[in-house]
């Protein structure tokens, strides 16, 4: 019988020496078939050159190894904030940040970069949309490649915007630039938000009828310390939240969402180990209760 074709992966770390060669290993060494990483610091926007970060020995490792490039996503580092404008010289330097970081996606030779929204703070929500749609236009007209970007849904913590689906449709609408702007679901911010995940199929409906399949780029597949709704973001283990590992496995096992790479952006307990437990877990449908208890 045929493997069953699934994208499970996480978070990986890129660390000097071998870079991107070293990232690509450790998805190997964790069972994982898709990945997420970021281009240096998620909390700063220095970079390096990309001709430091070996990425042709990562690209033929994983060549040789027939890793899916198109279920490697990159995240922009989240202190861009395309949300407010009130500071003219931010925003121009949040646009020049991603025009630069969507060619760096495109010189690893990948086509999707997983986006927040950003916070409306010195703006009203619509403005705040106005403002992403404005900067996200800004940014496709001018990066000269074909990357994609994914608008992920927020737990609706201050002043988030894309705190439901009608706010990242409102964005996508505004936008002259449809074609290349999609959607990243976080079920941990979903459930924060006040989404019921646990209702997969209405869920999907609701997404169908407000986007299209289609647009589901990429789901970031995290349990939750908090309750539903309670705007908090904050990610837990697989099987030790809210949420829990029977509804998490029916994303990862739902047909529907086969060809969507799913990454694990949950807590590491002392390791990142943790990820290669969480990625066997879910692949087999067999949750090890208390499995966490050994990495702490
Ligand atoms: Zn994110």
């Amino acid at each position: 019988m045929a493997a069953k074709r699934l994208f499970l992966g996480s978070h990986l770390p890129m660390r000097a020496p071998d870079s991107y060669l070293g990232t690509c290993h450790l998805a190997l060494e964790y069972g994982e078939t898709a990945f997420m990483f970021y281009t240096g610091a998620p909390q700063n926007t220095r970079r390096v050159p990309l001709s430091r970060l070996k990425i042709k020995e990562g690209r033929s490792f994983l060549a040789d190894h027939a890793f899916p490039e198109s279920k490697i996503v990159v995240h922009a580092p989240y202190i861009v904030n395309l949300a407010a404008r009130s500071d003219p010289l931010s925003a121009e330097a949040a646009v020049s940040f991603l025009v630069d970081e969507f060619r760096r996606v495109a010189g690893f030779g990948l086509t999707t970069l997983v986006l927040h929204p950003g916070s409306a703070t010195g703006e009203t929500p619509q403005e705040g949309i106005r403002n992403v749609a404005r900067g996200l236009d800004e940014v496709l007209e001018r990066d000269g490649t074909n990357v994609r970007i994914a608008l992920e849904t927020m737990a609706g913590k201050g002043h988030e915007i894309g705190r439901n689906f009608k706010e990242i449709a409102q964005i996508i609408s505004l936008s002259k630039n449809q074609g290349r702007i999609g959607v990243c679901l976080d079920t941990c911010h979903l459930n924060d938000a006040g989404e019921d995940v646990k209702d997969l199929d209405g869920l999907l409906t609701s997404f169908e009828e407000t986007f299209g399949l289609r647009k589901l780029l990429v789901i970031h597949l995290n349990d939750s310390k908090n309750q539903r709704g309670s705007h908090k973001d904050r990610h837990e283990n697989i099987g030790y939240g809210t949420i829990g590992f029977s509804t998490l496995e029916k994303w990862v096992g739902d047909p529907r969402l086969a060809d969507v790479p799913k990454i694990l952006e949950t807590p590491p307990a002392n390791s990142i180990q943790t990820y290669k437990k969480e990625i066997a877990m879910l692949r087999s449908g067999i949750y090890d209760p208390k499995w966490r208890d050994r990495f702490l």
